[in-house]
């Protein structure tokens, strides 16, 4: 393990509120679940920074050297609209609206999904199970719930009773609220409404007739409830009771904390050992959010396609704006932050270059040791990523040292530095080497240019400037080729 042994891993746990050593249930081993996307469109920059931030803290466990199970599942049924108990089926409604089978609505932004994580950069999860394909697991759970005393069934539908659990049990442990005060804030039951209290929830729902996605059960036709899902999915790969859970911060309450209930009345023990909430995402100050028109999609940066930029701007650079806010607080995206965050990002690309480059001397001048500890304290912080992005700009500042000769570096220390630098900026806080030149829509202007500089060069028999520019962009992995109709290029 290359992190010195008084220097362990904290975790901010949502449930008690504190920075808490983080201590595995099987050494060795972690398990994490994080609540996944509900699949009815396109997952906006909000939904992309809770994924990225789990993903920094997966690739950060594996780099510590944990057997990491990572569960993220897919919400393709049960999610109903505003997230209420009552109305549409979110994937329902779209394959209304668009006429097609609700599958194809699932199919369609879950590959629209998995595309985009790809694009920046995330790793797949161990497992990726989905809320229709655990329908039994669901079905199961609820019937033990019921036979424990803590649901009741109800004209085809099954609700949780919460003041049932909270007689033995602690409803709003995770969320801080009190049963009395949420029951005293909410509305009062109407007479067509099926639950005992305003606070129950739903297990599962009776399937009204013009319902489409359904299953039989033996309550009728139905489909479970939004939160059982999780439970079902995360207890049947990672245990009864497992090491994190994550989600965005917005999922606390009620989703997380119906988890909690209903694990700890099917199971008696508390499925989670630490919980962790990612902050939110916000633009022009207000939250991102799919139900609103407050959100931006990640193609629509990339290719410059908004009313909100200035340019477009790489997965690569997008990513590394995030990393640069710490995880458990709110980001606002704007131009301003985008463009520095482009700078910023460039300067630490350029600078891993140039280190390469660095000719070795008989000492080191940097204290290395000193350095990658404190890259290591910041990350086991609570994944401090933004003041491990200020040591890093220590490292930068180094070899610009290197570079100039004000200071030298030694053959075995230049490689143990590259090495450490490329481990946090490529496995651990997952950004993407060369990846400007590609997507960079300004690109192919600038080699044009810089074609027509090597031709005048060449017209002026200038042909040490002429391969130069050739042998250059090469090396950028810019290919040109000379041919009757002029100079054309092409990236590898
Ligand atoms: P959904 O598909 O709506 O269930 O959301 C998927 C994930 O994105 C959940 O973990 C949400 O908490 C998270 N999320 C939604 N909006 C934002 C936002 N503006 N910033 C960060 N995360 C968000
Ligand atoms: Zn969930």
């Amino acid at each position: 393990m290359p992190v010195s042994q008084n220097n362990t891993l904290k975790i901010y746990n949502s449930l008690s509120g504190k920075k808490e050593v983080f201590t595995p249930i099987t050494p060795g081993y972690v398990g994490m679940y994080v609540c996944g996307p509900t699949v009815y469109s396109q997952v906006h920059l909000g939904n992309c920074r809770t994924f990225m931030s789990f993903d920094m803290i997966f690739r950060y466990l594996k780099h510590l050297g944990f057997k990491v199970r990572y569960v993220r599942n897919i919400t393709d049924a049960g999610h109903l609209e505003n997230d209420a108990e009552e109305g549409e089926d979110k994937i329902a409604k779209k394959a209304r609206l668009e006429q097609i089978e609700p599958m194809e609505v699932v199919q369609k932004y879950t590959v629209d999904f998995h595309n985009i994580l790809t694009q920046f950069n995330l790793l797949p999860p161990s497992i990726e199970p989905t809320a229709t394909g655990h329908i039994i697991e669901q079905i199961q759970i609820i019937d033990e719930i019921i036979a424990k005393g803590f649901a009741y069934h109800i004209n085809g539908s099954v609700y949780f009773d919460v003041q049932k659990f909270n007689e033995t049990h602690d409803y709003g442990k995770l969320s801080g609220r009190k049963l009395e005060d949420m029951l005293a804030n909410t509305r009062s039951l109407t007479a067509q409404d099926e639950k005992k209290s305003p606070q129950d929830f739903a297990l599962w729902k009776k399937a009204e007739p013009q319902h489409i996605m359904r299953w039989p059960s033996q309550w009728g036709d139905g489909f479970p409830g939004w939160h059982l899902e999780c439970t079902a999915m995360s207890t049947k790969y990672l245990g009864k009771t497992f090491d994190i859970h994550g989600g965005g911060m917005d999922l606390k309450f009620p989703h997380h904390e119906c988890e909690i209930a209903q694990a700890e009345a099917t199971n008696e023990v508390s499925p989670v050992k630490y919980w962790m909430h990612a902050n939110m995402l916000t633009l022009n100050g207000k939250k991102m959010s799919k139900s609103t028109d407050n959100n931006i999609l990640p193609g629509e940066i990339f290719t410059g396609e908004n009313n909100i930029f200035s340019k477009p701007f790489t997965a690569s650079v997008v990513r590394f704006f995030m990393m640069q806010a710490h995880y458990t607080s709110i980001l606002d995206l704007s131009n301003e932050a985008l463009l520095a965050s482009e700078k910023g990002h460039s300067r630490l690309m350029d600078a891993l270059k140039q280190l390469d480059s660095v000719v070795v001397g008989t000492h080191t001048d940097f204290d290395l040791k000193s350095w990658e500890d404190k890259c290591y304290t910041a990350m086991n912080d609570d994944f401090n990523t933004p003041i491990l992005i200020a040591h890093l700009f220590e490292g930068v500042k180094e070899i610009n040292l290197l570079k100039e000769g004000t200071h030298q570096i030694s053959q075995a220390d230049k490689v143990h530095f590259s090495a450490m630098l490329k481990a946090f900026v490529f496995d651990i806080l997952g950004l993407k080497e060369g990846e400007e030149m590609a997507t960079n829509s300004h690109t192919p202007a600038l080699i044009e240019m810089l074609i027509k500089l090597r031709k005048e060069a060449r017209d002026n028999k200038d042909f040490t400037t002429s391969d130069a520019i050739r042998d250059q962009l090469l090396a950028l992995g810019i290919q040109l080729k000379d041919g009757a109709e002029g100079t054309t290029f092409s990236l590898s």
